[in-house]
């Protein structure tokens, strides 16, 4: 099976997105294929071969609508082509008030000029007339309705277009019909032109798609401050001399100059200077990051104060800045569970529509045999009924939330995860560099041999490591200058417990936890005493064993994230339970998670078995888990929701769903904020769309009529309908606005 994207052109509503879903996932070979109507994006997931491929074209084409694949190299936000030029919509707008004017204005209040040859009673059949050439241009200028709205119908597939176009064209209709009858009966008749609905419904809704479209390009309005961050050009250090050039034209291992103020151009590493730099449009943290020799610089953010000489990292598709632009663009390309309900009420509701449309009208000439009512009534329930709003619902909401997210550093791959992390009942916290600082320190050594040699020995070990615990290690022993090269003959990791290495010498080394030495009959009883008072202060402890007998320990501390215990607490108050689950001794764990004042703990469990523990943990409710990526990937997979804490470098990580692109908790507490507050939007949404439509249709067709004698007209029919899909995108804008600390 492979995952392939497609960009479709010419859909306009709800209903044409659904179509393309039904008529693709029709096709033999065809596992999986969904349409998201706001960023026209197809991801179908299929068998891979030509053949289905080809289909699938075809299938698309034939259902009227265009289908290319996407461009995979460059990431560019594609400006919406149609409908965001004004003016068309001000001509109409002046046409319609014109129209207005004639046929509403001087018909009801008789002092209004207008020149006398025009005039409703000595001349109906120019009035008549006057208001038909009014009617044609803004019918022109709205063409683009007719041509889509009836091809898709006579194709089958019939959109939002086609109810706009039946319901004006019927308007229009009628009236001429009425026009041509003038000379018949005059003054009796002129009461039944209609012109001024088609023209009304047509200018309003143009302004409505236009707003909709505005608005739309709005919710992309991240992707495009996020590209725009790269700089144009970048200033390379070449021989003595600094040469201007195009950013993507950097090449690997290049020197960059940056000086106080510019913005880093890609990726590198500073060989020179000392700066801070602002990395809060790509991590959300609002503090600049001190920079010196050998730290990171990510491409995008931007140095305060210093110069800063680096060496280029990577470059275009490999950067940082690179792979967060396409974890948000996928992610708002992808559509969340909660969009199902609405896309099958899409795709089933322009057909519905039309027949509620046609038994209108048949039951009003039934029961009244007046043709002016009838067709009120039936272009009425047309032109108000509106998919649009429904399919706007979820997609837009998703676009703004994913956008809100990664503008506060989360960046959440999709809007399943998004919508699952709603639901979050139970959030499991790895110990080391998550809840604490993962950055250990030794601060005691209990020995039974020379002191010197013991740390020569552990860190000799300990070098093959690149576990936390053994770069505290190889640091401490570094700080006393301390040599501990070492070759081995043989040496092995031994996952969540420590190391065996096996000296040239034949000497054996394990070095690593109690359990580690116990379980190869190494006894460590003479240091119980000491061992025991450390891990119950939260302390993690390593032994080093040579030959069968213990040396002794070193004792190593970590330290709590400030913001720990405070995103545990609130965690807490939004009824999420804490729990955290860690490879350490039980006693340290223990110290750690009452500090903190977690829910459960779960300690000295094997990186292989962390996976279970979660699983078991999905039995009390949706799990978010929270790693950083990459001893912890099997529990992050097998969480509802795997959140990775990155250190900013490393953003692909596979197994999550979430990936945060700071280390600060908060942001945690924030991703499940956001979820509740896009979900929350989203509902509001669906809800206003259905109610709209629950509503707007009844009385459309003249529900209320029998009892108090209120028909709709079709103008207001249509001026409703647009702005009902206006309402849907606005309300999802507002989220753009909201802060991520509390639910509100
Ligand atoms: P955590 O869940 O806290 O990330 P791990 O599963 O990585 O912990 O490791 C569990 C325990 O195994 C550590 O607390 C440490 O005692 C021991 N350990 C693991 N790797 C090493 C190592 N390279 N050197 C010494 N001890 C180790
Ligand atoms: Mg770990």
């Amino acid at each position: 099976m492979t995952e392939k994207v497609f960009i479709i052109g010419g859909m306009s509503c709800a209903a044409c997105s659904a179509s393309v879903e039904r008529v693709t996932n029709r096709i033999d070979g065809v596992s999986r294929s969904s349409v998201n109507l706001t960023t026209s994006k197809m991801n179908v997931i299929f068998d891979g071969t030509k053949e289905t491929e080809e289909k699938i074209i075809t299938a698309v084409q034939k259902a009227g609508f265009t289908i290319s694949e996407e461009q995979k190299e460059e990431i560019t936000v594609k400006p919406n082509k149609e409908d965001n030029t004004k003016a068309p919509i001000i001509t109409s707008f002046i046409l319609c008030a014109l129209l207005l004017y004639v046929s509403m204005g001087t018909m009801m209040i008789d002092w209004l000029p207008i020149p006398p040859i025009f005039h409703h009673k000595n001349y109906p059949y120019n009035f008549a007339i006057l208001q038909m050439l009014l009617t044609i241009p803004i019918m022109f200028i709205g063409r683009k309705f007719f041509i889509n709205g009836f091809r898709s119908l006579f194709l089958l597939h019939p959109n939002m277009d086609s109810l706009v176009a039946i319901g004006s064209t019927a308007s229009f209709l009628y009236s001429l019909y009425i026009t041509f009858t003038i000379p018949l009966s005059p003054n009796s008749i002129i009461h039944e032109l209609y012109f001024e609905s088609a023209a009304v419904v047509l200018t309003f809704i143009m302004l409505g798609k236009f707003l909709e479209n505005r608005n739309k390009e709005k919710t992309k309005d991240t992707i495009k401050k996020l590209m725009s961050l790269s700089p144009d050009t970048a200033v390379v250090f070449e021989n003595e001399t600094e040469i201007t050039v195009k950013t993507s034209e950097l090449k690997i291992d290049d020197i960059v100059i940056i000086k106080p103020g510019a913005k880093i151009p890609t990726d590198c590493v500073v060989i020179k200077g000392e700066s801070s730099v602002d990395e809060s449009m790509l991590t959300g943290e609002s503090i600049p990051v001190n920079k010196k020799a050998d730290d990171n610089l990510t491409g995008g953010s931007i140095n305060c104060d210093g110069v800063l000489y680096a060496k280029v990292k990577s470059i275009g598709e490999d950067t940082t800045l690179h792979k967060i632009i396409k974890i948000v663009e996928d992610a708002q390309g992808k559509k969340a569970p909660i969009a199902k309900i609405a896309d099958k009420v899409a795709g089933v509701f322009v057909p519905t529509v039309i027949a509620i449309a046609i038994v209108t009208a048949i039951v009003w000439i039934i029961v009244s045999g007046d043709y002016s009512l009838t067709l009120k009534a039936f272009v009425s329930v047309l032109v108000i009924a509106c998919p649009c709003a429904l399919g706007l619902a979820t997609p837009t909401a998703i676009m703004v939330g994913t956008g809100l997210g990664a503008s506060n550093g989360i960046l959440i791959k999709s809007g399943e995860a998004l919508e699952r992390a709603n639901n979050t009942k139970v959030i499991v916290f790895d110990k080391t560099g998550t809840l604490t600082k993962g950055k250990m320190t030794v601060d005691n050594i209990f020995c039974n041999t020379e002191k010197n040699q013991f740390l020569n020995q552990l860190a000799a070990v300990e070098s093959l490591s690149e576990h936390p615990v053994a770069k505290a290690v190889c640091e401490y022993a570094d700080e006393q200058n301390i040599k501990f090269e070492h070759d081995f003959a043989d040496f092995k990791n031994i996952s969540g417990k420590g190391l065996y290495a096996l000296a040239l010498n034949g000497d054996e080394y394990f070095c690593g936890n109690e359990r580690l030495l116990n379980e190869n009959n190494i006894s460590t009883e003479e240091f119980q005493f000491e061992a025991e008072k450390s891990l119950s202060e939260g302390k993690t402890i390593v032994y080093l064993s040579k030959n069968g007998k213990a040396l002794g320990f070193v004792s190593i501390s970590d330290t709590l994230r400030e913001e720990s215990k405070e995103v545990i607490s609130k965690l807490k108050q939004m009824d999420i339970k804490t729990v955290m689950l860690t490879g350490d001794n039980r006693s340290s764990a223990e110290y750690i998670g009452n500090q903190l004042a977690i829910d459960e703990i779960f300690s000295q469990v094997l990186p292989s078995e962390k996976a279970d523990v979660v699983e078991k943990l999905k039995e009390q409710g949706t799990v978010m888990m929270v790693g950083d990526g990459i001893n912890d990937s099997p529990a992050l997979a097998t969480a509802d929701i795997g959140t990775a804490v990155s250190n900013g470098s490393d953003i692909a990580i596979e197994s999550a769903d979430i990936v945060l692109m700071n280390s600060d908790l908060n942001c945690v507490l924030k991703s499940v904020i956001l979820s509740k507050l896009t979900i929350r939007n989203i509902k509001q949404n669906l809800f206003w769309a259905f109610l709209y439509n629950c509503i707007g249709i009844p009385i459309a067709a003249g529900l209320l009529y029998p009892f108090f004698g209120i028909l709709l007209n079709p103008m207001f029919a249509g001026i409703a309908m647009s702005l009902s899909s206006v309402c849907v995108v606005g309300n999802a804008l507002r989220l753009k606005t909201k802060k991520l600390d509390k639910v509100r």
